[in-house]
């Protein structure tokens, strides 16, 4: 399939494929989506579907580098699982993000996606204006304790997010039944909390559908079935191989979620681009939640979707990408359980699990491959590809049009690479395998 100068291909059709063929539209290019799969198949319709810039603080942290450790104690409950078996596979991984996990690089990191944050709010209210984004709730997060020592302590240190400017100060501390007015379904465990207003949630799944449906009404082109098993760049072109034939266009985007470390190796990008399985399921309450809740210490939350909640958690490093292990589904069960009431638990549907593209530092990977600036690396976005991807999609565009002048240093796509890796354009006009 040839493609004229002026079309990009994105390797990936997730929510960070689709805001950039959003915005790719808007600046006029030609947009071809290969998927492997179908459309939103990786993380993107499995999420929680928060927008959440002031919950955009990274991973690597020091409670979760101890969690983690604590996992790998037979039994051990927490959020995140390491595998013993997985260790060897992810140490490279591993190893960076420790290193990111000092109180002043954690810090440092979150600026940084404070920065990429800084549009968020301002182009997701211009999509529901332009009617892209439906169901966007702003209601608030509860946050939920069963005693008021820890009610307190999360609402301190909520108090101090509140300064990064995305949200206001938390409200205060409530006792039980003051809760029980604002959500009427709360279970025994939900002793203390407080409402928590700023950040909004909608369901990704509509998301991803209205998006698939805008770009295509716009002349964008999704291929499914189209697994991409390399990108190939040209002096003037870019050529990927994909299980349906070569596509040639004059850019390519790779946003192949938690796949993507497969096709930025040979392009000389080491980014450690990690899977990290979460799990979702979907309750039916006898009172709906109608906040999305927080609860407690468990890593667990719950998001509103009309009559049903999802259930979303679990930051798994097995070495996988896929594999569905029941036994987390019960444990995010047994902790959610105590917090809500009126709920069969043997009932739910959607069990699923999905990769969370992680990173060493907790930062998207944004920008053109040195040597190679027509393939443009957008990956790595953890826990925040659906907040984030708006202002990446626009970031995305910046660089398919202007080239390393628009790169933002701090998701530099090599900043893991040894030796920053080597040119990998051909000296002809010819594609070569990079
Ligand atoms: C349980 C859970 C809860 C989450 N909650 C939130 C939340 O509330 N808010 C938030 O902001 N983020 C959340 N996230 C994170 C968010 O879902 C991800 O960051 C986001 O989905 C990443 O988008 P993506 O497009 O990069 O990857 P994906 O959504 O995984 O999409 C990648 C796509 O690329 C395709 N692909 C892969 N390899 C190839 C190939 N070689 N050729 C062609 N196609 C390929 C895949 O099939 C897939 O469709 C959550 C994630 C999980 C798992």
């Amino acid at each position: 399939m040839a493609g004229p100068r002026g079309e990009v291909a994105v390797v990936g059709a997730g929510l960070i494929g689709l805001f950039s063929a959003h915005y790719l539209l808007d600046r006029g290019y030609a947009v071809t989506l290969l998927e492997r799969g179908d459309p939103g198949g990786g993380a993107s319709r499995v999420n929680g579907g928060w927008v959440c810039p002031a919950r955009s603080d990274p991973l690597p942290s020091y409670p979760v580098v101890r969690d983690g450790l604590r996992s790998l104690v037979p039994g051990a409950g927490g959020g995140f699982f390491l595998a013993p078996a997985a260790i060897p596979r992810v140490a490279g991984f591993l190893s960076r993000f420790v290193r990111s996990s000092t109180p002043a690089r954690f810090e440092r990191s979150w600026d940084e996606l404070d920065g990429l944050n800084a549009r968020t709010v301002e182009l997701v209210d211009e999509l529901v204006t332009a009617g892209l984004i439906g169901g966007l709730a702003d209601e608030g997060f509860l946050m939920l304790h069963p005693t008021r020592e820890e009610a307190e302590a999360t609402r301190a240190a909520l108090v101090t997010v509140a300064r990064r400017g995305f949200c206001p100060a938390p409200e205060p501390v409530l006792g039980r039944s003051a809760l029980l007015e604002l959500e009427a379904g709360l279970g025994p465990a939900a002793q203390w909390g407080f409402l928590h207003r700023g950040d909004r949630w909608l369901d990704p799944s509509r998301l991803v559908d209205a998006l698939i449906r805008s770009v295509v009404q716009r002349g964008a082109r999704i291929v499914t079935d189209a697994a991409v098993s390399a990108v190939r760049a040209g002096r003037s072109g870019v050529t990927m191989v994909t299980a349906r034939g070569d596509v040639e266009a004059g850019h390519a985007v790779i946003a192949a979620g938690a796949w993507s470390e497969l096709l930025l190796r040979p392009l000389g990008v080491q980014g450690h681009v990690t899977p990290g399985k979460g799990y979702s399921f979907t309750v039916s309450p006898a009172a709906p939640p109608t906040h999305v809740l927080r609860l407690g210490s468990t890593h667990v939350g719950i998001t509103p979707l009309g009559q049903y909640a999802r259930v979303v958690g679990m930051v798994e490093l097995d070495g996988t990408h896929e594999r569905f292990r029941a036994g987390r589904v019960a444990a995010m069960k047994r902790a959610a359980a105590p917090y809500l009431s009126g709920v069969d638990w043997g009932a739910s549907t959607d069990e699923r699990v999905a990769p969370r593209p992680l990173t060493p530092d907790g930062k998207p990977l944004i920008g053109c491959v040195p040597g190679a600036e027509r393939i443009v690396v957008a990956t790595g976005h953890n826990m925040l590809g659906l907040t984030l991807g708006a202002a990446t999609g626009t970031l995305v565009t910046e660089l398919v049009d202007r080239g390393p002048a628009a790169a933002v240093a701090a998701f530099d796509p090599m900043r893991f690479t040894r030796g920053k890796g080597q040119p990998r354009v051909s000296t002809t006009d010819e594609a070569v395998t990079a």
